[in-house]
């Protein structure tokens, strides 16, 4: 099965990307930012150190989220793996490249998910997500079938991210223009990248990315 990265802002649709090709390819998410927040609820010495950094919209560093994705990657069996937020720097990207050809692996494509920042202000205040089985929904443009209750998988649990206010969404549009935005041009030398429209429905940009996996 491909790997691909899904590269774009905070509210491009990385992560309700992701979980469709989670459960119609059987791929596998590596979100290095619900690891993040797994280590952060879990109150592990490393959630703890992280926290503040996550909640003002801050990158944590290089080192820590490299070592979260080595750890998944070491002993993964098989491939179809979809980066989600990683990388996120010029660094990470040469580290992943490093891992990959550690565990076997190489990168298929990186899928640009195109959107405007205007439209980013409204996905990110309206975001929630089931704490149970991590679905991705919205106030306005998906909300859940039964108020309070998953469709997915029945939990009452729906999270809301500390991180999801306008504050922290400049910090973060900001860390992505200044540190993350480079890897478009990184990718693209390779002839790695393809660019969708992040903005379509969501059904629109699934099929995009099938095109794309088709492809590889
Ligand atoms: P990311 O993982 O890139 O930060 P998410 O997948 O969590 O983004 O999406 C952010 C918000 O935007 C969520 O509330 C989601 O329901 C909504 N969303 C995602 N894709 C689309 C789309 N194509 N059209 C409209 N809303 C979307
Ligand atoms: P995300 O869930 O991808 O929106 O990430 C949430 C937050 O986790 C980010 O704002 C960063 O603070 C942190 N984070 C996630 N992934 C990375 C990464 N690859 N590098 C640095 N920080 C990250």
């Amino acid at each position: 099965m491909p790997n691909i990265i899904l590269l774009g802002p905070p509210g491009a649709g990385k992560g309700t990307q992701a979980k469709r090709l989670e459960d119609g390819r059987g791929m596998v998410q590596l979100s290095t930012g619900d690891m993040l927040r797994a280590a952060k609820t879990s109150g592990t010495e490393m959630g703890k150190r992280v926290a503040a950094v996550m909640d003002r919209g801050e990158l944590v560093t290089d080192e820590i989220v490299i070592g979260l994705i080595e750890e998944k990657l070491t002993g993964a069996v098989g491939g179809g793996f979809i980066f989600d937020g990683f990388p996120r720097t010029l660094a990470q990207a040469d580290a992943l490249e490093a891992l990959m050809a550690k565990v076997g692996q190489h990168l298929d494509a990186v899928v640009e998910m195109q959107v405007d920042d205007t439209a980013l202000v409204a996905r990110i205040t309206g975001r929630f997500t089931c704490g149970g089985c991590g679905a991705v929904y919205h106030d306005v443009t998906r909300p859940t079938k039964v108020a309070g209750t998953c469709d997915v998988c029945g939990s009452h649990n729906m999270v809301r991210r500390a991180d999801d206010n306008e504050e922290s969404l400049r910090t973060r549009l900001m860390e992505y223009y200044k540190k993350t935005s480079p890897l478009i041009g990184y990718y693209h030398a390779k002839g790695k990248l393809v660019g969708v429209d992040g903005l379509a429905e969501v059904d629109a940009v699934s099929a995009a990315i099938a095109k794309v996996l088709d492809k590889t």
